[in-house]
């Protein structure tokens, strides 16, 4: 079967032919490869074509696909049972894990997605501060729940529809919208007088890469403090991938509640908000604010994350070596695109970079829209045919694994530089 088969037959089953709508390609008018396999830092489709991966399956495979020691972990601990929908101590040990590199938290409730750790972390905030107001950004995306599901990056961005269908004006009248990067847009909301919860990413990916100025993050704790509001860093991307403290590294503020996702699961169904000790003890059953997941905490999801996170504070120098992989890359796009004349914005943090086709630095959601969507998405089908699988949209984060060898890294410089000629 061909990919182009694959992908017609699965639109007869399944919307769109996808269970998350940037997979099907939408924005760079090709159709997607079908995945057959992935094997280091190589994925390899269903007709035998191979391509060096920058997705990484949106960001949890920081060593890979089939690193041999999340691969291990996850089958001893299948082989005693998937799910127990009661205790294990996988939980906890996961849990002190994380919290030891996380001092000025000092609980974590485990969650099976990014979008459950930022609801919870929502109604937990809102909880906590009584009051019914959150702001959030244009362009950050926290995952597809309705109060949060307004100008949401990501998917939402690349299908040209900022906000859901569906979603009450009831639900998401509580919800302020503020400018990235800009703190007046955000004293403005505060003059709702009913603020309760700010949400960010503080390392922003979800409308390309976009991090934080430190200005803008120092001024939302300080209003956060003033107001009475909780502040919600979402990490679910950043969060192991800029840095072993996710933005903490870059600008030592401590959030209230961060959500982790992606990389906690190392590839498995698993995520997780964490917060301080006063605003922890009010979820169930300690307190009044409700959450609960069946598959929450399992144990092969828990053993997954254990052997990743361990792994990722036991390997020596790991986000500077990655850092120099994720730098290569964005100096050969900088380059290529220059002498291509062809106008192009980089930056990086970490194991994240990103690029956009744009005359002008990008520090918010309306800059990152001027971006030429349509040069990107001639760009992405030459790289593609050339071998290299990039996100297929202008509004995503590329990602580097510890696998990623220097040969590959050569091969992408290749087919970036051959890329920018054919544009
Ligand atoms: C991916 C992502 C989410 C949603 O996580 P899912 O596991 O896809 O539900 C939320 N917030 C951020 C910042 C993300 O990158």
């Amino acid at each position: 079967m061909t990919n182009k088969q694959a992908f017609l037959e699965a639109q007869n089953y399944i919307p769109g032919g996808v269970d998350s709508p940037v997979r099907a390609f939408g924005s760079v008018g090709s159709d997607p490869v079908i995945i057959e396999h992935g094997e280091a830092e190589f994925l390899y489709d269903i007709e035998g074509n191979k391509y060096i991966d920058y997705v990484l399956s949106w960001g949890p495979l920081i060593f890979g696909h089939c690193d041999k020691d999340i691969e291990n972990a996850v089958i001893s601990a299948a082989k005693k049972g998937l799910s127990f929908g009661a205790p294990c101590l996988l939980e906890t040990k996961l849990a002190k894990l994380v919290l030891s590199k996380f001092p000025w938290l000092s609980q974590i409730r485990f969650v099976s997605s990014g979008t459950e750790a930022t609801m919870s972390a929502i109604r937990l905030g809102r909880g906590y501060s009584g009051k019914n107001g959150i702001i959030k950004f244009e362009g950050c995306y926290h995952g597809h729940s309705d109060s949060l599901l307004v100008k949401a990056g990501s998917g939402a961005t690349t299908f040209g529809y900022s906000s859901s269908l569906g979603v009450p004006e009831d639900i998401v009248k509580n919800t302020h919208l503020a400018i990235y990067n800009d703190l007046n847009s955000v004293e403005e909301c505060f003059k709702s007088g009913d603020i309760g919860v700010i949400i960010v990413e503080p390392i922003a990916g979800n409308m390309g890469l976009v991090p934080a100025k430190q200005e803008f993050l120092d001024g939302l704790r300080k209003l956060c403090d003033k107001f009475g509001a909780v502040l919600i860093f979402d990490e679910v991307m950043s969060g192991f991938r800029a840095s072993s403290t996710g933005s903490y590294e870059f600008n030592g503020i401590e959030a209230d509640i961060v959500t982790f996702g992606k990389v906690i699961g190392g590839g498995m169904p698993c995520a997780a908000y964490a917060g301080k000790a006063e605003i922890m003890k009010l979820i169930s059953p300690l307190g009044g604010v409700y959450q609960a997941g069946t598959l929450s905490g399992n144990p092969v999801a828990m053993a997954a994350g254990l052997a990743s996170l361990n792994k990722i504070y036991s390997t020596l120098n790991l986000y500077d070596e990655l850092s120099k992989k994720a730098k290569f890359i964005i100096d050969i796009l900088k380059t290529s695109a220059d002498g291509a004349g062809i106008p192009l914005q980089v930056d990086m943090r970490g194991s994240m970079w990103g690029y956009f086709f744009n005359e002008n630095p990008v520090s918010n959601y309306a800059d990152a829209l001027k971006s030429d969507t349509k040069m990107f998405a001639r760009f992405h089908g030459e790289m593609l045919k050339r071998g290299i699988y990039l996100a297929p949209s202008q509004f995503e984060t590329g990602f580097v694994c510890t696998t990623l060898s220097q040969n590959s890294l050569e091969l992408t410089a290749n087919a970036i530089k051959e890329s920018f000629k054919a544009l």
